[in-house]
């Protein structure tokens, strides 16, 4: 998903999801950042339509976070939030949508091993 995040004010949105399956399951997903609250708007609009599709709903709101920009330190270690982008989702998982197995061409049948091996660089 290409993103374009307002890098001059830092004020970027995201839309915020609330998911009702066909046989009543609910669950709620958010999704961006997006530049531009349009963005966020269209994504709502795609996924009421999908699920209708299936007999379901899709209903939610747009939110706006001003973000504060601070000058990083080279020497520092990659944060928690990088290690934890590289671990593996559960065993048995698409490869192509772990973070840790992306990129790194897996046997096949291309499956992500698990959370308990190490992170792939
Ligand atoms: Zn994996």
């Amino acid at each position: 998903m290409a993103r374009n995040i307002n890098a001059r004010t830092g004020d970027v949105h995201r839309a915020v999801i609330n998911f009702t399956s066909s046989t009543g399951q609910t669950w709620t997903e958010y999704e961006g950042p997006y530049a531009k609250p349009g963005a966020a708007r269209a994504r709502l609009t795609f996924w009421a339509n999908h699920m209708a599709k299936s007999g379901g709903t899709a209903t939610g709101y747009v939110e706006q976070a001003e973000t504060t920009w601070r000058r990083l330190d080279p020497s520092a270690a990659p944060g928690p939030s990088a290690a934890k982008a590289r671990q593996h989702l559960a065993k048995g998982t698409n490869a192509e949508d772990c973070p840790a197995c992306r990129g790194t061409n897996p046997p096949y049948p291309f499956l992500c091993p698990g959370p308990n091996e190490e992170p792939s660089r």
